[in-house]
């Protein structure tokens, strides 16, 4: 059986005159920069999110670096970001010069620990970057306490995390001072290429980021300030239009994926329940953990990645992929450890959880359309493997 780690046809088959239909339309218009479409997502976005303002940007990564530039990071400022990340987070900060400032991450979510934040802020911090890694919020509660003491602003990258509630009920991306999305194709939202936005409720920097987002140009020609090429092609927006409306279901689908994996884990006597962190005789496999699972809000969890950890992970990705079973790791070296980085001489042993998050972490497919049988199997593969161990 072939079970890959994401297989975007089906989504696409079950829209396909809809979606079809809204690229002609855009071909037609010949309109392909800007556009009534992508200020209709915008105000999708909005509404579905309960953001005052959205600004289509080109990326993920250019929406994180508009937020930067929006809060005006100079060079030398410092920005906290976890360790443990997709490589734009810490990225986008050493673009402006500035100073990313890591921090180790939760062993169970993998997010930025908040318990470790405040011993790196310094004079020069002036925000933090929490990511909602894999899909469910990092500990907002206490990152904005820490960020309110030390008067820092936040930016969230939440671009594994689009419709993800926190555990008051509020979208991610509308909590910190700028949200960050990205519609990259294997984002839970994706478009047919690149994409992104940027959230806010604070409608000043909402209005400078759509002016940066074209040049700093209003009005034409006339530039009032620093900014780029950040836009959002119309022909992803038209299409983006057309998944949103189902963007809910298809998050419910993960999750359901989710606890049939627990449900088989369990049954084959690999792991107990979710959440554990030591391997022992009854959890050789370790499950994710929905943390705010508790909260009554349904989208607690989106499960943009499904992450187990196994012992043996790089033996076991050899045999998964003999067996035709689609793994990746997310993510095999943290910032710390990164050749472009070495330049901060960062100490390897702040960083205990994510190098060990980075050593024995494996995902797994948890796309919507795979079929229980396509889970099974994965399942009954790993114990293949564990038994032969
Ligand atoms: C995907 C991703 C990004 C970057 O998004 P792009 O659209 O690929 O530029 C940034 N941060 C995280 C955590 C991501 O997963």
């Amino acid at each position: 059986m072939k079970v890959p780690l994401l297989d975007l046809k089906p989504q696409y088959n079950a829209l396909k005159k809809e979606i079809d239909e809204a690229v002609q339309r855009v071909i037609e218009s010949q309109y392909f920069i800007m556009g009534p479409d992508v200020a209709k997502l915008e105000e999708e976005i909005c509404s579905y999110l309960g953001a005052k303002k959205a600004v289509g940007v080109s990326s993920g990564t250019d929406a994180l670096l508009l937020a930067l530039m929006a809060l005006d990071i100079q060079p030398g400022d410092e920005v906290i970001v976890p360790t443990y990340s997709f490589f734009a987070t810490a990225g986008v900060v050493a673009r402006l010069n500035a100073v990313p400032v890591f921090v180790d991450c939760d062993p169970i979510t993998f997010n930025i620990d908040p318990k470790k934040i405040e011993e790196k802020i310094s004079a020069k911090t002036k925000v933090i970057i929490p990511v909602h890694l894999y899909g469910q919020s990092a500990d907002m509660d206490a990152i904005m306490a820490i960020a309110k003491k030390h008067n820092l602003k936040v930016v969230e990258d939440a671009a594994q995390a689009i419709g993800v509630q926190c555990k008051d009920g509020r979208f991610v991306g509308t909590i910190g001072d700028i949200g960050c999305f990205s519609f990259f194709p294997s984002k839970n939202l994706g478009g047919f290429g690149d994409g992104g936005i940027v959230t806010t409720n604070d409608e000043t920097l909402g209005e400078k980021m759509r002016i940066q987002r074209v040049h700093g140009m209003e009005p034409k020609y006339y530039h009032k300030m620093m900014g780029g090429n950040f836009r959002l092609d119309a022909l992803q927006a038209a299409v983006l239009r057309v998944k949103l409306p189902h963007l809910d279901s298809w998050s419910a689908k993960r999750r359901e994926n989710a606890e049939t994996y627990t449900k088989y884990f369990v049954e084959a006597g690999l792991a107990s329940e979710t959440g554990k962190l030591i391997f022992d005789a009854s959890n050789k496999v370790l499950l994710p953990k929905a943390v705010y699972r508790d909260s009554g809000f349904k989208n607690h969890h989106i499960y943009n990645q499904y992450i187990i950890r196994v012992e043996k992970r790089n033996s076991l990705i050899d045999f998964l992929r003999k067996k035709d079973i689609g793994c990746e790791i997310y993510y095999p070296v943290p910032f710390h450890r990164q050749e472009c980085f070495s330049y901060l001489n960062c100490r390897d042993e702040d960083y205990p959880i994510s190098n060990c998050a980075a050593h024995d972490s494996i995902a797994l497919p948890i796309y919507p359309e795979l079929s229980n049988e396509q889970i099974k199997y994965v399942v009954d593969s790993i114990a293949e493997f564990m038994k032969a161990e």
